[in-house]
């Protein structure tokens, strides 16, 4: 399986790295050795002092596909769920500088934070989901899903041009503002609107 996610996806972000908007989604793979499930703790690496939680909707495909057409889109994820995608933004910054594929920053091993899934048919409007992550207690970071540049079936459409879709692949679909450092010790916790997704530790 293969994880792919999406940069710059909400404007409030995109302003707090001063990155510019993009007109297409920004894409990026990881490695299936970036998973981190089952709320494992998650492990500072020590190639960098500066990893930041970003926390995503996933989506998980329900069956392959290619050239899907934004609407039926719908029919290739059944499920979704919570994730982090984990950054050495200082690695990421020192590539970027260079115009370098910053791959490493992202993804290395256990930075994908992947929940459990649930049927996308809980949700009545999937335009219009919220989530958060709390650290230690307090609420870093919240979303919206209708804050998105890119909706789930504009994203499907795009990457599968690109990447044949498996079932089982994951997509990450950015994250909104808010992204910070973790710290040893810090417990993250993170929410679809009420519903516990994610509690672990980083250690
Ligand atoms: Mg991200």
């Amino acid at each position: 399986m293969k994880f792919i996610c999406i940069g710059r996806n909400y404007a409030a972000h995109i302003e707090e790295l001063k990155n510019e908007r993009n007109e297409e989604p920004v894409v990026f793979l990881k490695p299936d050795t970036a998973l981190l499930k089952d709320n494992q703790p998650f492990y500072l690496p020590d190639f960098s002092t500066d990893v930041h939680h970003e926390v995503e909707i996933l989506l998980k495909i329900s069956k392959e596909g290619k050239y899907i057409e934004p609407k039926f889109a719908h029919n290739y994820f059944e499920e979704i769920g919570l994730g982090i995608d984990f950054t050495a933004r200082d690695l990421q910054s020192k590539l970027k500088a260079k115009g370098l594929p910053w791959e490493i920053s992202k993804a290395f091993n256990h930075s994908a934070v992947v929940s459990h899934f649930v049927p996308a048919s809980n949700y009545p409007d999937l335009k219009n989901l919220n989530f958060s992550l709390e650290v230690n207690g307090q609420i870093r970071q919240q979303g919206n899903t209708s804050m998105m540049l890119f909706d789930f079936a504009t994203i499907i459409s795009y990457v599968s041009k690109f990447f044949t879709l498996k079932k089982g692949d994951i997509i990450f679909t950015g994250t909104p503002a808010g992204v910070a450092p973790v710290a040893i010790g810090d417990r993250l916790k993170g929410y679809i609107e009420q519903e516990l997704f994610f509690d672990f530790e980083v250690k």
